[in-house]
């Protein structure tokens, strides 16, 4: 039997985001895996749960009761499906994904049945403080080979023209809703003009609106054809989905701040949305996600996992062995990788003319070179783009 012999939380910044990865050793000399916990905005909290809680509670377990391991993980804290925990468990999940796959000599997507497809399609994200800046954007994607093509103007929530703001006003990262929602449909008018309806455009709200101007936005739209809407409403919103159904045909993909099932599954079974887009480490990792995919082909419900720079390259690849793997895979968000990222952790997936292909290799094929990860620490600092405010001061989610 080969037993967990000991867990650790590696933390490293080779770019924007600090990164959590999960390095499980074994029993067997050699023999260990890697997964991600990354929780960019409480990273250390993460740490903790992995090296102080998990790690007492698992080290002498059989490394290939993965199941077992993850309900009983699941279960200890008795309070479940926070976001600290669930990376945390994510971790380890993943890491021993990546240990049955070394002791099967086999990619992770082989022991989920087996390849699908033989490259994922890939969205990116193209910006700009201008119709024409975001256009520009565009055509340099589409000249790089990407068919799917993300468009926003300024941050999310778009660049409030205005100074409204109270005497007194706090600091923090200002917006208009309303204005942000004006915006959107001239912007992609100009890009429809420009690129034509041959290329797939997304557009991401990022549960910046109020149910109604979220309503009425996935109604505008409606005549632009995206491939579809991300997060038009919070998860505390979702109820609302119902009406935004009802009244149009704008695909839907909702999910990136779900950690609970209590979010996912009612969307799905009741078709409310076309693409399920969790973080897989906020989610509590792979076990739960190829349930969640699973759940979600039944119902004719596609996934699109959630992959920004806050998911780490171990993460990116166990995405991409899901994405491999399941039928009702729709589309994979893609950031790209920095070159430091790619010196931290040899084995990173590759993109060619937009899509992306693995190594093949045992387990997901990364590693992590723990000296170099030493190289980029982690800055902790307060951050301000969380600090959403409206015009009249005035705090919202981000
Ligand atoms: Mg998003």
């Amino acid at each position: 039997m080969v037993t967990i012999k000991d867990i650790r939380a590696i933390l490293t910044q080779p770019a924007g985001s600090r990164l959590v990865v999960v390095r499980v050793d074994t029993s067997e000399p050699g023999l260990y895996g890697l997964g991600c916990a990354t929780f960019t905005q409480r990273h250390l909290a993460v740490k903790v749960a992995v090296e102080e809680y998990l790690k007492p509670l698992l080290v002498g377990r059989d490394a290939d009761r993965i199941e077992d391991i993850w309900q009983t993980c699941w279960a200890h804290s008795y309070w479940r499906n926070g976001p600290v925990l669930n990376n945390a468990l994510s971790g380890v999940d993943m890491a021993l994904w990546d240990i049955k796959g070394k002791r099967a000599g086999m990619p992770v997507y082989q022991l989920l049945g087996g390849k699908c497809r033989d490259g994922v399609a890939l969205y990116r994200h193209a910006d700009g403080r201008t119709p024409t800046e975001v256009e520009d954007r565009v055509h340099g994607l589409m000249a790089e080979g990407y068919h799917y093509i993300r468009v926003q103007m300024g941050g999310y929530g778009g660049i409030p023209s205005g100074s409204r703001r109270p005497e007194g006003a706090l600091p923090g990262a200002y917006f208009d809703d309303r204005e942000y929602a004006r915006s959107v449909p001239k912007l992609l008018e100009h890009i429809r003009g420009s690129v034509g309806f041959e290329i797939e455009l997304l557009h991401d709200v990022h549960e910046r609106l109020r149910p109604t101007d979220a309503l009425a936005l996935a109604k505008a739209v409606e005549p632009y054809g995206l491939f579809f809407l991300e997060d038009l409403l919070a998860p505390e919103d979702i109820e609302y989905f119902a009406l935004v159904r009802a009244q149009c045909a704008t695909p839907l993909a909702m999910g990136e701040l779900f950690n609970s099932p209590h979010e996912w599954t009612p969307l799905i079974s009741r078709r409310l949305v076309d693409f399920i887009r969790m973080h897989i480490s906020q989610m509590g990792g792979l076990t739960p996600a190829r349930k969640v995919a699973a759940f979600a082909e039944i119902h004719n419900v596609r996934t699109a996992w959630h992959g920004p720079g806050d998911v780490s390259p171990v993460g990116h690849a166990c995405n991409l062995h899901l994405d491999l793997a399941c039928a009702n895979f729709g589309i994979q968000e893609w950031a790209g990788f920095t070159d430091a990222s790619r010196e931290i952790f040899p084995g990173c997936p590759e993109v060619r003319g937009g899509y992306l292909y693995p190594n093949d290799q045992p387990g997901f094929g990364m590693d992590l070179d723990e000296a170099k990860a030493a190289q980029y620490p982690c800055k902790s600092q307060v951050e301000m783009w969380t600090q959403t405010r409206l015009p009249d001061g005035t705090a919202v989610r981000p």
